[in-house]
Formats: structure tokens, sequence, C-alpha cells
């Protein structure tokens, strides 16, 4: 019989509490996304065969569910190539005190596997998308997919969810311009369109300097245009959420450059090696893997994410260059 421990809510020294994990349980993918993985995803020597086993993740989350977590993403790399993807997320929705399971997926193996997914448990999805143009796709992922996750959308519809959340990195030259085609798109469909600003990475050379642009003149053509702020849940990401009378879809704009970005963060990640990190763009990673062997683990295991949470630092330092010591999202998620 597995025991239970009641802790304290996850916090900092800011006030801010953490409800919301973003867990990784891969860093493998099959695309080249050219912000991400521009040469596709390389092993780094045996670690590809040490993520996170699914005992330790359900132990992992046991602790931070009995610390106040609510919400779950599962994310990688792909967390869809896992062959247990399907057992993560349902070992994830029957954790006690886990409200909504989510993934963010490429849309690879959507369209086969989305109804076993929603029957495992899986409560809310995000698709990357990031060109409604099939060649401007295949462009910037490195694959010929668009179709693929298309219908990987369609059928997410079929089966039951109401929304869809799509993720589009916002980038000047390739896709930026495609804003009145993706705002037709979501008129007639219940699509939540996140709009995410480049973020620059370890191992990014020109592409920022060449691409990045911010959300704010989107922002601006929303508001003009009668579009309207929506107000936040708890266990909310950092997404600034429009909405309109006339679409059935919303926009999103997660825009971490912009000040006081870091000011309502309440989520934490652990990698798909074990380690928590604390910011997206923080240091190494605190390893906790030594503490996800066994059950009785758990008060240590609560103890030791509780102490570094102390250490968070108040914002990122994205602004003056400091991109921390993520080489790419698809290390820690994203
Ligand atoms: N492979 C899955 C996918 O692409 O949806 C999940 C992992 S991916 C790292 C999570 C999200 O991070 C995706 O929506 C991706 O577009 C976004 N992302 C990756 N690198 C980024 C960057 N440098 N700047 C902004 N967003 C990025
Ligand atoms: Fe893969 Fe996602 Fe990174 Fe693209 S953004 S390379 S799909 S992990």
């Amino acid at each position: 019989m597995e025991r239970c421990f009641v802790a304290q809510q996850f916090h900092d020294n800011y006030e801010r509490k953490f409800y919301y994990l973003r867990l990784s349980v891969t860093d493998v993918c099959n695309f080249k996304c050219t912000y991400c993985l521009p040469d596709g995803y390389k092993p780094s020597g045996s670690r590809n065969s040490s993520f996170l086993t699914l005992p330790e993740i359900k132990r992992v989350v046991s602790a931070f569910a009995a610390s106040g977590t609510s919400k779950v993403r599962i994310t990688g790399g792909e967390p869809s190539l896992r062959k247990d993807f399907t057992d993560i997320i349902a070992t994830t929705a029957q954790t006690s005190g886990i409200e909504k399971v989510a993934t963010t997926t490429n849309g690879y193996r959507m369209e086969k596997h989305v109804g076993e997914w929603r029957e495992a448990g899986l409560t809310h999805i995000n698709v990357s998308v990031d060109s409604l143009d099939p060649r401007m796709f295949h462009q910037i992922t490195g694959q010929n997919r668009f179709h693929q996750v298309m219908a990987g959308i369609d059928r997410a519809f079929e089966v039951g969810y109401e929304q869809v959340k799509v993720n589009v990195v916002l980038m000047k030259n390739l896709n930026y311009q495609e804003l009145p085609r993706f705002l037709d798109w979501i008129k007639h469909r219940s699509i939540q369109l996140r709009f995410i600003e480049l973020m620059q990475t370890g191992e990014m050379d020109d592409l920022f300097q060449n691409h990045h642009v911010s959300g704010t003149s989107i922002r601006n053509h929303l508001i003009a245009n009668g579009w309207l702020l929506k107000a936040k849940e708890k266990n909310d990401g950092p997404a600034q959420v429009y909405v309109h009378p006339d679409y059935q879809g919303e926009i999103g704009l997660i825009m971490p450059y912009e000040k006081h970005f870091c000011e309502t963060c309440n989520r934490l990640r652990i990698s798909a090696l074990g380690k928590l990190h604390l910011c997206l763009f923080g240091e190494e990673g605190v390893e906790l893997r030594d503490l996800l062997q066994t059950e009785d683990q758990q008060p240590e295991l609560i103890a030791r994410i509780q102490a570094h949470l102390r250490t968070k630092s108040v914002s990122h330092f994205l602004h003056d260059g400091h991109t921390g010591m993520t080489p790419h999202l698809a290390s820690i998620g994203g």
C-alpha cells in the first residue's frame, strides 16, 4: 500500500507558489526544428538509456502532488516517442491531487494515438504547428508532415477534446506574416493559438538575431481589432489570452522578454534525467534521481526540492544575454 504524505505547498522566497510541473520524459525527437534541434537529436553518450522510468515518474509526480501541484505537463523532446507514453499519462492521471494532465507534442503520433491518450487521462493537449503553409512547415521543422499533424488535430476533436492548443514560435521572415491566415483558421475552430516569442538558448547562433520578433505588434493588432484579455486561473501558464466575440478560437501570447514575466511563475521543471530545474533559463539542475528509488524516500525528496526552491531567482536574465545552461529546449522540455 502506497503511503501518502501531505506536505507544505512548494513556494519560494518571493511568495510564488508552484502548482504546475513540466515533466520531460525524453530528450529524443524526430523533428529538426530550426530553433531547437536544427541538426536533429544526437544522443549524448550512454545517457539515452537512462531517462526516468515509469516508477520514478510515479514517485516524482506523487511528491509534487503532495506539495500542492495540480497540473502536470508531459513534454520532451517528443514525449509520444516513448513506448510507454500512454502508461505515463495513466500513472500521472491516477495520482491523487493531479487534476490536469497535459502534453506538448509535435503531433507526429497524434492521429493514431490521441484516442488512447484521452482514455488514459490526458485532459489537455498542445501541438506545435509553426506554419499553415506545408512548405514552410517542412522548412521550419525539417519534416514534411504538415497534413499528418493537421489530421491529428482533427482526430483530437473527434475523440472528444473541446479545445486544442496550438503552439507557434513567432519568427520574422518565416511565419510572422501568416497572422491573417492563422486568425482565419481559428475563426470557426475551438483552437487556442499560442504565439511564443523565439527564446535564445545556449546553442543558438544567428537565428535569434535574424528571426526574433516581439509579440507586441500582434498584441496591438488584436487590441485594435476588438480582442479582449481574458482573466487567468491559478495554474494557467504565462500566456496572455485574448478572446473575440466573432471567433471561436482564442489567441495566447507568450512573451518571456516582457518585464514582469517571471512575477507570476507557478511552474517547476524536471528533466528526462531526473533533475529539478527552477527556471527554463537557470543553471545545471538539481539531482533528484537518488531519491526516486523507493516510496519511503518521499519526505526527503520533498525536503530537497523545497530547500532548493529557496534559491530560485526572482527573474531570468535573458535581457542581459544570459541564456543559462540550457543548450536547447528539447533538453528540459520547453
Ligand atoms: N516536441 C514537442 C513539441 O515541439 O511540441 C514538445 C517539446 S518542445 C521543446 C516544447 C515547445 O517549446 C514547442 O512548442 C516548441 O515550439 C517550443 N520551443 C522550442 N524551442 C524554442 C525556442 N528556442 N523558443 C521558443 N519556443 C521554443
Ligand atoms: Fe522536437 Fe519539439 Fe524541439 Fe521541434 S521543438 S525539435 S518537435 S523537441
